[in-house]
């Protein structure tokens, strides 16, 4: 008898470490079937994203591109009430994993370090709320909604939600009581692409510290979701086994791995030749949390070429800066001069360099036009 209970508890572990890690591609179906043009629209991306890449080969010796978050605490229990420390936790983790400077990089097998990158994004709590106040960047709001699946609740505050905040200004990430089975999902860039764009998040899967459930509690999730935010499609591909990522250094792979593989993995999968296999330690994988520490040059080209092309506030605005700030209360200072970083007069039509703006209001920008 002990020995069959044993057993169960074993089948027990395999279906929650078989948890649904993500829910981008059912998010995406949903939106598909709602509106029939949205994969249309979502090809016309692609094609644009491709093109981008084509005509901006240098662009990897850009500036950093720092990306102000709200944080929409929605939360009936005080444990998901998740702390301030849980919340910074998780905007560290960003930036460790986004620059690289995570310390479990060491762990990338040598065969793919050449290529594991410093994407050059940086994330930052807002200061500046949409009215152009100051603000924490973390936004709390009590409901009794229960869970929330992938329907608009979780983004709409007369429905239980929170109110998102301008998508073009910030990533708005909304962390709730999310439907059991799920860690979370995100939004892909997209003309359809309205309210409700950004990261609806687990309680249980945010940050590295405070409340969190192993093997994903080391804040992943959302390296993984801000992944697709940034147009990046999961390491096997969007829709089916062995499929096209669009990534043309991430190896093929028939389908998502979970838990933490030893290296390599699947040699020669999906008929290639590759004997290095799966690159499973790869963000866009579905594996532990633990066992994550890179995103590739190739992915680091697609989500540059998206916060230029669908995010572009984005690459001039940060959280020192006048994001948030209405065009109304911007319309007011005026623009005295335009100068490098040499303190040289310059003009609007200097790309690739930053420049600093200054306003006769005795502010001053920092902004970067790249081409
Ligand atoms: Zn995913």
């Amino acid at each position: 008898m002990k020995r069959i209970f044993t057993i169960l508890l074993a089948g027990i572990s395999l279906i929650t470490s078989a948890q649904e890690r993500c829910g981008a591609e059912a998010h995406a179906k949903n939106m598909m079937n709602n509106n029939p043009s949205y994969a249309i629209a979502r090809d016309k991306v692609n094609a644009q994203t491709e093109k981008w890449i084509e005509n901006n080969p240098n662009h990897s010796e850009k500036t950093i591109i720092t990306i102000p978050v709200v944080v929409h605490v929605v939360w009936e229990t005080n444990t998901q009430n998740i702390s301030d420390a849980q919340i910074l936790s998780q905007i560290d983790v960003l930036n460790e994993d986004f620059r690289r400077t995570n310390v479990d990089q060491i762990n990338t097998p040598n065969v793919w370090t050449s290529i594991a990158t410093d994407s050059e994004i940086e994330f930052c709590l807002a200061t500046t709320d949409p009215n152009g106040n100051t603000t924490t960047g973390i936004e709390r709001t009590q409901t009794t909604h229960g869970e929330f699946g992938m329907d608009s609740d979780i983004h709409t505050a007369s429905a239980g939600g929170a109110d998102d905040w301008p998508n073009d200004d910030y990533l708005n990430i909304w962390v709730c009581n999310i439907q059991s089975g799920l860690l979370g999902y995100a939004s892909p860039p997209s003309n359809w692409v309205g309210d409700g764009d950004g990261l609806v998040i687990g309680y249980r899967y945010f940050g590295r510290t405070g409340t969190l459930q192993s093997p994903y509690n080391k804040g992943r999730t959302v390296t993984h979701e801000v992944g697709h935010w940034l147009n990046l499609d999961h390491v096997w591909g969007a829709w089916g086994s062995c499929g096209n990522d669009q990534v043309a250094d991430t190896p093929k792979q028939e389908t998502e791995n979970y838990s933490c593989p030893a290296f390599p993995l699947n040699p020669n999968a999906c008929s290639t030749t590759n004997a290095n296999g799966d690159m499973f330690m790869n963000y866009m994988d579905y594996t532990n949390d633990a066992c994550m520490n890179l995103f590739t040059n190739g992915q680091k080209d697609r989500m540059l070429a998206a916060i230029n092309l669908y995010r572009s506030n984005m690459v001039t605005n940060n959280c020192d800066g006048s994001v948030g700030i209405s065009e109304q209360k911007n319309n007011k200072k005026k623009l005295i001069k335009i100068v490098d970083v040499l303190g040289r007069t310059s003009t609007e039509k200097q790309t690739n360099t930053p420049l600093f703006y200054i306003y006769d209001n005795g502010s001053v920008e920092k902004k970067i036009i790249i081409e």
